[in-house]
Protein backbone atom coordinates (compact mmCIF):
# COMPACT_ATOMS: atom_id res chain seq x y z
CA UNK A 1 0.00 0.00 0.00
CA UNK A 2 1.55 3.45 -0.86
CA UNK A 3 1.15 5.95 1.33
CA UNK A 4 -0.33 9.37 0.58
CA UNK A 5 0.67 12.47 1.57
CA UNK A 6 -1.50 14.36 3.97
CA UNK A 7 -3.46 17.41 2.54
CA UNK A 8 -1.93 19.25 5.53
CA UNK A 9 1.56 19.19 4.08
CA UNK A 10 0.70 21.64 1.27
CA UNK A 11 2.30 24.24 3.09
CA UNK A 12 4.67 23.28 5.17
CA UNK A 13 7.82 24.85 6.19
CA UNK A 14 10.88 23.48 6.21
CA UNK A 15 14.03 23.91 8.13
CA UNK A 16 17.46 24.25 5.72
CA UNK A 17 20.30 25.25 7.29
CA UNK A 18 19.19 27.87 10.00
CA UNK A 19 17.18 29.01 7.73
CA UNK A 20 12.73 27.88 7.72
CA UNK A 21 11.15 28.53 4.54
CA UNK A 22 7.81 27.31 2.82
CA UNK A 23 8.56 23.47 1.56
CA UNK A 24 8.82 24.93 -1.89
CA UNK A 25 11.70 27.17 -1.43
CA UNK A 26 13.21 24.52 0.74
CA UNK A 27 16.41 23.81 -1.13
CA UNK A 28 20.02 22.33 -1.09
CA UNK A 29 23.13 22.47 -2.84
CA UNK A 30 24.04 20.19 -5.82
CA UNK A 31 27.27 20.60 -4.08
CA UNK A 32 26.01 19.03 -1.31
CA UNK A 33 27.82 16.08 -0.11
CA UNK A 34 24.50 14.21 0.27
CA UNK A 35 23.72 14.18 -3.49
CA UNK A 36 27.34 13.59 -4.63
CA UNK A 37 27.74 10.40 -2.25
CA UNK A 38 24.63 10.02 -0.05
CA UNK A 39 27.57 11.16 2.68
CA UNK A 40 24.70 12.08 5.45
CA UNK A 41 22.96 10.81 8.21
CA UNK A 42 19.44 11.08 9.54
CA UNK A 43 17.16 10.35 12.11
CA UNK A 44 13.05 9.53 11.57
CA UNK A 45 11.55 11.54 14.26
CA UNK A 46 7.75 11.25 15.91
CA UNK A 47 6.03 13.70 17.58
CA UNK A 48 3.56 12.87 19.99
CA UNK A 49 1.30 15.52 22.12
CA UNK A 50 3.85 18.21 21.51
CA UNK A 51 7.31 16.38 22.42
CA UNK A 52 9.39 14.16 20.35
CA UNK A 53 9.57 10.70 20.94
CA UNK A 54 12.79 9.25 22.98
CA UNK A 55 14.52 12.04 21.38
CA UNK A 56 17.65 11.73 23.36
CA UNK A 57 18.10 8.02 22.08
CA UNK A 58 17.85 9.48 18.46
CA UNK A 59 20.24 12.78 18.85
CA UNK A 60 22.47 10.01 20.68
CA UNK A 61 22.85 7.60 17.57
CA UNK A 62 22.99 11.05 15.18
CA UNK A 63 25.63 12.12 17.12
CA UNK A 64 27.64 8.38 17.05
CA UNK A 65 26.46 8.31 13.48
CA UNK A 66 28.38 11.91 12.30
CA UNK A 67 31.47 10.82 14.27
CA UNK A 68 31.85 7.23 12.62
CA UNK A 69 31.83 9.17 9.51
CA UNK A 70 34.10 12.21 11.09
CA UNK A 71 31.73 15.12 10.28
CA UNK A 72 33.52 18.81 11.21
CA UNK A 73 32.02 21.09 13.14
CA UNK A 74 28.59 18.75 14.30
CA UNK A 75 26.22 20.77 15.55
CA UNK A 76 25.56 20.06 19.22
CA UNK A 77 22.40 18.51 20.72
CA UNK A 78 21.03 21.42 22.12
CA UNK A 79 21.66 23.22 18.79
CA UNK A 80 19.80 20.25 17.09
CA UNK A 81 17.00 20.24 19.97
CA UNK A 82 16.62 24.20 19.59
CA UNK A 83 16.24 23.85 14.80
CA UNK A 84 13.58 21.07 15.95
CA UNK A 85 11.95 23.20 18.34
CA UNK A 86 11.68 26.47 15.89
CA UNK A 87 10.42 24.21 13.16
CA UNK A 88 7.93 22.93 14.94
CA UNK A 89 6.68 26.25 16.69
CA UNK A 90 6.38 27.39 12.95
CA UNK A 91 4.68 24.99 11.44
CA UNK A 92 2.59 25.04 14.81
CA UNK A 93 2.57 21.32 14.71
CA UNK A 94 2.03 19.28 18.00
CA UNK A 95 0.87 16.12 17.22
CA UNK A 96 0.27 12.95 14.42
CA UNK A 97 4.13 14.49 12.91
CA UNK A 98 7.03 12.34 11.68
CA UNK A 99 10.56 14.30 11.28
CA UNK A 100 12.54 13.48 8.90
CA UNK A 101 16.32 14.77 10.64
CA UNK A 102 19.26 15.15 8.40
CA UNK A 103 22.52 16.24 8.65
CA UNK A 104 24.51 15.92 5.87
CA UNK A 105 28.61 16.46 5.66
CA UNK A 106 27.80 19.86 3.72
CA UNK A 107 28.62 21.50 0.44
CA UNK A 108 31.57 21.06 -0.97
CA UNK A 109 34.04 23.86 -3.17
CA UNK A 110 33.94 21.17 -5.73
CA UNK A 111 32.06 17.69 -6.57
CA UNK A 112 34.37 14.68 -5.82
CA UNK A 113 34.34 12.83 -2.44
CA UNK A 114 37.25 13.64 -0.26
CA UNK A 115 35.86 15.69 2.74
CA UNK A 116 38.83 18.08 2.50
CA UNK A 117 36.72 19.75 0.04
CA UNK A 118 34.08 20.37 3.11
CA UNK A 119 35.14 23.55 4.06
CA UNK A 120 31.48 24.97 4.69
CA UNK A 121 30.22 22.78 7.76
CA UNK A 122 27.40 20.08 7.90
CA UNK A 123 23.85 20.95 6.75
CA UNK A 124 21.19 20.14 8.94
CA UNK A 125 17.71 19.79 7.52
CA UNK A 126 14.30 18.91 8.90
CA UNK A 127 11.52 17.91 7.21
CA UNK A 128 8.52 17.71 9.25
CA UNK A 129 5.13 16.42 8.13
CA UNK A 130 1.51 15.43 9.11
CA UNK A 131 1.95 11.21 9.09
CA UNK A 132 0.14 8.42 11.28
CA UNK A 133 2.16 5.14 11.60
CA UNK A 134 2.89 3.88 7.64
CA UNK A 135 1.45 0.57 8.29
CA UNK A 136 -2.06 -0.84 8.87
CA UNK A 137 -1.32 -2.42 12.94
CA UNK A 138 -4.87 -3.49 13.13
CA UNK A 139 -4.55 -6.14 9.99
CA UNK A 140 -0.48 -6.04 9.80
CA UNK A 141 1.67 -7.11 6.18
CA UNK A 142 3.01 -9.43 4.53
CA UNK A 143 6.40 -9.58 3.67
CA UNK A 144 8.90 -11.38 0.96
CA UNK A 145 12.53 -12.34 1.52
CA UNK A 146 14.87 -10.36 -0.64
CA UNK A 147 17.59 -11.67 -2.21
CA UNK A 148 19.92 -8.39 -1.25
CA UNK A 149 21.94 -9.20 1.70
CA UNK A 150 21.40 -6.37 4.49
CA UNK A 151 24.86 -4.62 5.08
CA UNK A 152 27.71 -6.26 7.38
CA UNK A 153 30.20 -4.44 9.70
CA UNK A 154 32.38 -6.15 6.59
CA UNK A 155 31.44 -3.56 4.20
CA UNK A 156 29.14 -0.57 5.57
CA UNK A 157 28.50 -0.89 9.10
CA UNK A 158 24.90 -0.98 9.95
CA UNK A 159 25.40 1.13 13.20
CA UNK A 160 26.15 4.15 10.82
CA UNK A 161 22.75 5.36 10.19
CA UNK A 162 23.84 6.88 7.38
CA UNK A 163 21.94 8.06 3.60
CA UNK A 164 23.36 5.11 1.25
CA UNK A 165 20.05 3.31 1.46
CA UNK A 166 20.16 1.90 -1.90
CA UNK A 167 20.61 -2.20 -0.50
CA UNK A 168 17.31 -1.35 1.31
CA UNK A 169 16.03 0.14 -1.72
CA UNK A 170 16.34 -2.66 -3.79
CA UNK A 171 14.35 -4.60 -1.36
CA UNK A 172 11.72 -2.43 -1.38
CA UNK A 173 11.83 -3.08 -4.95
CA UNK A 174 11.68 -6.70 -4.91
CA UNK A 175 8.60 -6.55 -2.25
CA UNK A 176 6.73 -3.80 -4.19
CA UNK A 177 7.22 -6.03 -7.08
CA UNK A 178 5.53 -9.23 -5.29
CA UNK A 179 2.89 -7.69 -4.21
CA UNK A 180 4.04 -7.69 -0.53
CA UNK A 181 4.54 -4.91 1.88
CA UNK A 182 8.17 -5.00 2.93
CA UNK A 183 10.91 -7.21 2.22
CA UNK A 184 12.56 -9.07 4.91
CA UNK A 185 16.63 -8.93 4.09
CA UNK A 186 19.23 -11.64 5.09
CA UNK A 187 22.83 -11.64 7.16
CA UNK A 188 25.91 -12.50 4.77
CA UNK A 189 24.87 -16.33 6.87
CA UNK A 190 21.24 -16.32 5.68
CA UNK A 191 19.62 -15.52 8.93
CA UNK A 192 17.42 -12.94 9.07
CA UNK A 193 18.44 -9.37 10.12
CA UNK A 194 15.52 -7.03 9.23
CA UNK A 195 13.23 -5.54 7.16
CA UNK A 196 14.17 -3.29 4.31
CA UNK A 197 13.02 -0.28 6.86
CA UNK A 198 12.44 -2.10 10.38
CA UNK A 199 13.32 -4.32 12.73
CA UNK A 200 12.05 -7.27 13.06
CA UNK A 201 10.91 -9.92 16.33
CA UNK A 202 9.44 -13.24 16.34
CA UNK A 203 7.46 -14.62 19.28
CA UNK A 204 7.96 -18.65 20.10
CA UNK A 205 6.48 -20.89 22.91
CA UNK A 206 6.34 -17.48 25.19
CA UNK A 207 10.01 -16.08 24.54
CA UNK A 208 10.56 -13.23 22.19
CA UNK A 209 13.33 -13.05 19.59
CA UNK A 210 15.24 -10.27 17.56
CA UNK A 211 18.33 -10.74 15.00
CA UNK A 212 21.43 -9.77 16.85
CA UNK A 213 21.90 -5.76 15.91
CA UNK A 214 24.82 -6.89 13.53
CA UNK A 215 23.59 -6.32 10.67
CA UNK A 216 20.60 -4.23 11.17
CA UNK A 217 20.25 -1.03 11.95
CA UNK A 218 19.98 -0.91 16.35
CA UNK A 219 16.85 0.98 16.47
CA UNK A 220 15.51 3.18 18.83
CA UNK A 221 12.01 1.58 18.85
CA UNK A 222 13.71 -2.13 18.81
CA UNK A 223 15.93 -1.48 21.99
CA UNK A 224 12.93 0.07 23.61
CA UNK A 225 11.02 -2.74 22.83
CA UNK A 226 13.33 -5.01 24.20
CA UNK A 227 13.92 -3.22 27.39
CA UNK A 228 9.63 -2.93 27.72
CA UNK A 229 9.49 -6.68 27.17
CA UNK A 230 12.31 -7.90 30.17
CA UNK A 231 10.46 -4.74 32.37
CA UNK A 232 7.11 -7.00 31.75
CA UNK A 233 9.06 -10.36 32.79
CA UNK A 234 8.69 -11.87 29.53
CA UNK A 235 12.53 -13.15 28.19
CA UNK A 236 13.69 -11.66 24.85
CA UNK A 237 16.50 -12.20 23.56
CA UNK A 238 19.04 -11.45 20.33
CA UNK A 239 19.82 -14.42 18.87
CA UNK A 240 20.83 -15.71 15.14
CA UNK A 241 16.93 -16.26 13.54
CA UNK A 242 17.04 -18.82 10.22
CA UNK A 243 14.27 -18.19 7.71
CA UNK A 244 12.39 -21.71 9.08
CA UNK A 245 12.09 -20.10 12.77
CA UNK A 246 10.50 -17.11 10.75
CA UNK A 247 8.23 -18.85 9.14
CA UNK A 248 6.83 -21.02 11.98
CA UNK A 249 7.17 -18.85 14.45
CA UNK A 250 3.45 -18.11 16.71
CA UNK A 251 3.76 -14.38 15.97
CA UNK A 252 5.90 -12.01 14.10
CA UNK A 253 6.35 -8.38 14.16
CA UNK A 254 8.15 -5.38 13.00
CA UNK A 255 9.64 -2.48 14.97
CA UNK A 256 10.23 1.30 13.97
CA UNK A 257 9.34 5.21 14.42
CA UNK A 258 7.63 5.20 10.96
CA UNK A 259 4.82 2.17 11.77
CA UNK A 260 5.16 2.04 15.86
CA UNK A 261 4.69 -2.28 16.41
CA UNK A 262 3.07 -3.79 13.39
CA UNK A 263 2.23 -7.71 13.16
CA UNK A 264 3.37 -9.59 10.29
CA UNK A 265 1.08 -11.95 8.94
CA UNK A 266 3.03 -13.73 6.32
CA UNK A 267 6.17 -14.36 4.75
CA UNK A 268 6.84 -15.78 1.11
CA UNK A 269 3.26 -16.96 1.04
CA UNK A 270 3.62 -18.92 4.95
CA UNK A 271 0.94 -17.68 6.84
CA UNK A 272 1.95 -16.73 10.50
CA UNK A 273 0.13 -18.84 12.38
CA UNK A 274 -0.13 -18.47 16.21
CA UNK A 275 -0.34 -22.09 18.11
CA UNK A 276 0.53 -20.95 21.81
CA UNK A 277 -3.43 -19.18 21.99
CA UNK A 278 -1.45 -16.77 23.82
CA UNK A 279 -0.70 -13.58 22.00
CA UNK A 280 2.06 -11.89 23.63
CA UNK A 281 2.24 -8.83 20.91
CA UNK A 282 -1.32 -7.07 21.88
CA UNK A 283 0.40 -7.16 25.43
CA UNK A 284 4.07 -5.43 23.78
CA UNK A 285 1.79 -3.02 22.02
CA UNK A 286 0.18 -1.70 25.36
CA UNK A 287 3.43 -1.48 27.01
CA UNK A 288 4.74 0.23 23.94
CA UNK A 289 1.57 2.89 23.77
CA UNK A 290 1.76 3.37 27.53
CA UNK A 291 5.77 3.93 27.79
CA UNK A 292 4.61 7.31 24.87
CA UNK A 293 4.18 9.48 27.57
CA UNK A 294 6.56 8.41 30.00
CA UNK A 295 9.79 8.88 26.84
CA UNK A 296 7.96 12.12 25.07
CA UNK A 297 10.37 15.17 25.65
CA UNK A 298 8.78 18.42 25.30
CA UNK A 299 10.87 20.70 23.34
N1 LIG B 1 15.79 -0.45 10.10
C1 LIG B 1 16.03 0.46 9.13
C2 LIG B 1 16.81 0.04 7.93
C3 LIG B 1 15.57 1.78 9.26
O1 LIG B 1 15.84 2.67 8.31
C4 LIG B 1 14.82 2.13 10.41
C5 LIG B 1 14.28 3.53 10.59
N2 LIG B 1 15.19 4.52 10.46
C6 LIG B 1 14.58 1.16 11.39
C7 LIG B 1 15.09 -0.12 11.21
C8 LIG B 1 13.81 1.48 12.65
O2 LIG B 1 14.56 2.27 13.50
P1 LIG B 1 13.91 3.20 14.61
O3 LIG B 1 13.16 2.32 15.54
O4 LIG B 1 15.05 3.87 15.26
O5 LIG B 1 13.00 4.15 13.89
Amino acid sequence: MLQKSDPRNANIKIYVDGEIVHRNDAKISVFDSVVQGGDAVWEGLRVYKGGIFCLDRHLNRLMDSAQAMAFVDIPSKEEIRKALSATLIANSMTDDVHIRLTLTRGKKTTSGMDPRLNIFGPTLIIVPEYKPPVYDNENGISVITSSIRRNSPNNLDSKIHHNNLINNILAKIQSNVAGADAALMLDNYGFAAELNGTNVFIIKDGNIFTPHADACLHGITRGLVIQLARENKFHCIEKNISLTEMYSADEVFCTGTMGELTPIMAIDGRKIQNKSDDRILPRLIQAFEESIHKYTEKL
